[in-house]
């Protein structure tokens, strides 16, 4: 059973297109939604994070995610610390999640906003990437979040570019309106199912 990551920058559409493969019969593994979860559970993680950022973070073992988000979205450095913690604790969650999979699926995929940038790629089989242009993006996300323009440009510009993304991607989905989204996913599973 392949692993394979499918990634994308805020707004590109990963999430769309990883409900398409979901359609297919394809198990997804949606690393952020996971994330929050384990927050909640795993205990080896919430003791390292309130060793980390203090008793106040959980109450009563509930996290507190705005007192977490307020530590953590003002300063570079300790949102790289909450990361060097949280992503681990995914990778094993991950692997446990994979475990649990039928080896009938030829293929599994892990959706995550973050992959190249955490070298998370060496450990799986290929990265499907998706790209769209970034005014398309802007205009989605302000749309699906009811934000601001310079909120979704202020996110961008903290993630890797699709240029440097596109380098290291074994496929690419062009989530452009001018392409058949459905047709490059097609294709892609039938690549991934005989590749098998
Ligand atoms: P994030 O990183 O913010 O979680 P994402 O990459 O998962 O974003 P989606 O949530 O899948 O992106 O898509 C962003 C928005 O654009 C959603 O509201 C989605 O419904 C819409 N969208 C995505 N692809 C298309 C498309 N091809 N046509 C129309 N709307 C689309």
């Amino acid at each position: 059973m392949k692993k394979i990551g499918l990634t994308g920058g805020i707004g590109s559409g990963k999430t769309t297109v990883a409900k398409i493969f979901e359609t297919l019969g394809v198990p997804v593994y949606y690393s952020d939604d996971r994330a929050k979860k384990i927050m909640e559970f795993d205990h080896d993680l919430i003791s390292a994070i309130t060793a980390t950022f203090g008793e106040e973070v959980y109450v009563d073992g509930k996290l507190q995610r705005k007192v977490l988000a307020n530590i953590v979205f003002t300063d570079p450095e300790r949102l790289a610390e909450l990361n060097k913690l949280v992503h681990p604790a995914v990778g094993r969650d991950f692997r446990a999640w994979c475990e649990g999979m039928s080896a009938e699926n030829a293929y599994v995929l892990k959706e995550a906003a973050i992959i190249f940038e955490t070298g998370g790629h060496k450990f799986l089989d290929q990265v499907l990437l998706v790209t769209c242009p970034e005014d398309l993006r802007i205009e989605r996300v302000m749309a699906r979040d009811g934000v601001e323009a310079q909120a979704v440009k202020d996110r961008m510009a903290r993630q890797w570019s699709d240029a440097d993304k596109v380098k290291l991607a074994d496929h690419v989905i062009d989530n452009s309106p001018d392409v058949s989204l459905i047709d490059q996913v097609l294709a892609l599973h039938k690549l991934m199912i005989e590749q098998q």
